[in-house]
């Protein structure tokens, strides 16, 4: 699967000159400066003035990736319990009782992935932790079977440099249909998968954080936009247009949606990068956005050299 990030206005041309020099710095082999009448080789329907060909990028079925995750710590004897919310955790001496919605648990140490609440988990052991999590919605609609080779690969926009989203992009998936999107809309509810989704107590504890408060100032512009483009298909269109002209409203079926974890600190800053702390008794991983699950293993492998520093 190769991927291609697509300038179609002059002003991207810089940034997508330094996605380029980036890659060739990060000893990626074989990327490709592409010239417009070039793009066609690779893509024949995507439009833009320049584009970047990186031929190491792929996708996965993470379903089975996560399968095979859980399978390997089986194997090493690690117990796998699902189905229960940790309600609290409370220091005992040198452990920590773990109270789920089944059972209690003692340990010496906890890991927190709690993904959308993992802010909420760190403030049981560290109160004055000054991150909140801000839930992002991304939408996504597919092509119809029909329109599907449209795309032949991954293609995706410049991205703002003042937003830690990609912008909607095509991605071919592994069972060989062409999704389209995400969006990045703020949610109503942590776990606002649906538009209608809402939580009053949630909402509020997001628009009272001064840190979003100075984002939505900052950001208020591309938030409203994105917003709109949620409940305008023909927004989004035109938004998926700029890649590939052809591509028509009735090409497109709605395909669901996720929720990104973004953290957002009192200062108004949107974390862009990966958040690890340590702080007794637990290790939290406060923000964990995409390309997390693609990194899995190095943040595991850091959160185990994390572990193992604590000399339990
Ligand atoms: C639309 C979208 C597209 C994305 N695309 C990509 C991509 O292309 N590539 C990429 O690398 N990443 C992508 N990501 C990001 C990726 O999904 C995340 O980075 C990754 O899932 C983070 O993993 P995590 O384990 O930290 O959290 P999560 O995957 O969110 O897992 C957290 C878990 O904690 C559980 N939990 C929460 N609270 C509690 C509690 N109180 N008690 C017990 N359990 C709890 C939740 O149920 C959940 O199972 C995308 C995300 C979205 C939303």
């Amino acid at each position: 699967m190769r991927q291609d990030y697509r300038a179609t206005a002059s002003e991207e041309i810089p940034a997508l000159k330094n996605i380029f020099e980036r890659g060739h710095a990060n000893g990626l082999n074989g990327l490709r400066w592409l010239h417009q009448s070039q793009i066609a080789e690779y893509e024949p329907h995507v439009q833009g003035l320049a584009a970047v060909y990186v031929p190491q990028t792929g996708i996965v079925d993470y379903t089975e990736v996560s399968r095979r995750y859980a399978q390997h710590f089986q194997e090493k004897e690690g117990q796998l319990l699902l189905g229960e919310r940790v309600l609290d955790i409370q220091a005992q001496g040198t452990q920590s009782r773990v109270i789920t919605t089944q059972r209690a648990y003692t340990t010496r140490l906890v890991i927190n992935c709690a993904g959308l609440y993992s802010d909420k988990i760190a403030r049981l052991t560290y109160p004055s932790i000054s991150v909140k999590i801000v839930p992002f919605r991304g939408e996504y609609y597919e092509l119809v079977p029909e329109k599907q080779d449209l795309v032949r690969n991954l293609v995706y926009p410049v991205p703002n440099p003042n937003f830690p989203f990609l912008g909607v992009h095509f991605t071919r998936m592994i069972g060989g249909g062409v999704e389209a999107g995400p969006n990045a809309v703020f949610a109503f509810r942590r776990e606002g998968y649906r538009k209608t989704d809402i939580h009053l107590p949630e909402l509020w504890e997001a628009l009272t954080w001064p840190g979003f408060q100075k984002v939505a100032r900052r950001y208020w512009q591309i938030g409203l936009g994105e917003m709109y483009r949620s409940f305008s298909k023909a927004a989004f269109v035109r938004a998926l247009q700029k890649l590939i002209p052809a591509v028509q409203s009735a090409d497109l079926l709605p395909a669901g949606a996720g929720v990104r974890a973004q953290a957002c600190d009192r200062e108004g800053g949107l974390l862009d990068d990966f958040a690890i702390i340590a702080h007794e008794p637990a290790i939290h991983v406060l923000n964990a956005p995409s390309p997390a699950a693609t990194s899995s293993l190095s943040i595991g492998e850091t959160l185990a050299q994390m572990a193992l520093q604590r000399n339990l």
